[in-house]
């Protein structure tokens, strides 16, 4: 056999969502937006994609995007990286600021990418328990913790809790190492961390317009730091990470800016209905800052069976193998939810018939 890197022999690989290729699921599965994009994304597309264009390599620095998310979010050009999809750019993080041995720290349950990224530098990962059942609180030990990274997910995935920005303020001031905040979810928060990115130089926050813009598909990814920290970033990055078909869109999908602000507005509203609803059949709903719910049912200890009955009725929710009593629902329009309250209810009441 090829003789792979030790650690990657061992490792378990990361286990995206299913992307069922069969038409016809209500897909709940991977928090994308159940609302199409701005149009001006595709109109952009139609009009300002030519064969030139495409024989070229595209701008290595995403050079439009950046300016144009330079101008909505406030935050200089040189403090900005795009990124294919942040996923990317959490990767080019990771290999950063961890080797062999190195430490990060993150909180537990979490995005579970942070593992693989940390497995694969051979880094030791620290994952701290949320304290209490509210997940709205840093455990004092991962603001004490010495680390060379840090990373926090806010809102949080799976659970779609949210932590407030004097926690967050309170973790910078205690850390020298750089901080990551995945703000993948915040644009469904109240607040982002951004108006204290001035302020601490250690502070990393990474965005995407997978989720808010519903560009999973494009693989749109930025980040704002401090510009020496940008600097050093860069030095990993592929030349062209982004191509040039997301370039055009992720300007379009900004300047249609309102319709996001809309769809963002229909999915929270949406949320707090499903979450009331979900109650009332019996459920824990975390509260969720987040376009998905993290949910159990006191009477099951595991929702393993209710998420296969689901995907036999071409209902795809999340279920992960690692919290078993759980499952993470994204939040769809409201009829899919509608749907999906009906079906629950029904295999809920035939489970509690055969005594379940
Ligand atoms: C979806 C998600 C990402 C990845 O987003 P992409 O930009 O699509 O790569 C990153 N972090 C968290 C917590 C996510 O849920």
């Amino acid at each position: 056999m090829l003789a792979f890197r030790k650690v990657v022999e061992k490792m378990e690989g990361y286990v995206p969502g299913e992307q069922p290729q069969e038409k016809g699921f209500i897909k709940l599965n991977t928090n994308e937006n159940p609302y199409p994009p701005p149009r001006e994304v595709l109109k952009a597309l139609q009009e300002k994609v030519t064969p030139e264009r495409l024989a070229l390599y595209p701008p290595p620095l995403s050079d439009q995007l950046r300016f144009k998310l330079s101008e909505v979010y406030g935050v200089p050009p040189d403090q900005i990286i795009v990124g294919n999809g942040s996923d990317e750019l959490l990767n080019i993080i990771f290999r950063a600021f961890l080797g062999y041995r190195s430490r990060v720290a993150y909180l537990y349950p979490t995005y579970t990418l942070y593992r693989t990224l940390a497995t694969i530098q051979e880094a030791d990962y620290l994952e701290i328990p949320f304290q209490g059942e509210d997940f709205q609180q840093l455990p004092s030990r991962f603001l004490a913790e010495e680390a060379d990274l840090k990373v926090v997910c806010n809102p949080n995935s799976p659970t779609g809790t949210f932590i407030p920005m004097e926690e967050i303020e309170k973790l910078l001031q205690s850390s020298r190492c750089p901080v990551v905040l995945d703000e993948a979810y915040v644009d469904f928060a109240e607040e982002s961390a951004l108006p204290l990115l001035p302020k601490y130089p250690h502070l990393i926050i990474v965005r995407t317009l997978s989720k808010s813009f519903s560009l999973a598909g494009l693989r749109i990814g930025f980040l704002f730091a401090h510009s020496e920290v940008v600097k050093g970033l860069l030095k990993l990055k592929d030349s062209y990470n982004v191509n040039i078909l997301s370039q055009i869109a992720g300007v379009a999908a900004l300047e249609g800016l309102n319709q996001v602000k809309e769809n963002i507005s229909k999915i929270k509203r949406t949320r707090e209905w499903f979450s009331q609803a979900l109650k009332s059949l019996g459920f824990q709903v975390l509260p969720s800052q987040a376009n998905f719910v993290f949910v159990r049912s006191r009477s099951y200890e595991s929702l393993e069976k209710v998420y296969q009955e689901l995907k036999s009725r071409k209902i795809l929710v999340r279920f992960f193998p690692e919290w078993k009593e759980w499952l993470r629902i994204t939040i769809g329009k409201d009829q899919e939810m509608q749907i999906l309250l009906e079906n629950l209810k029904e295999i809920l009441g035939k489970e509690w018939n055969q005594g379940a």
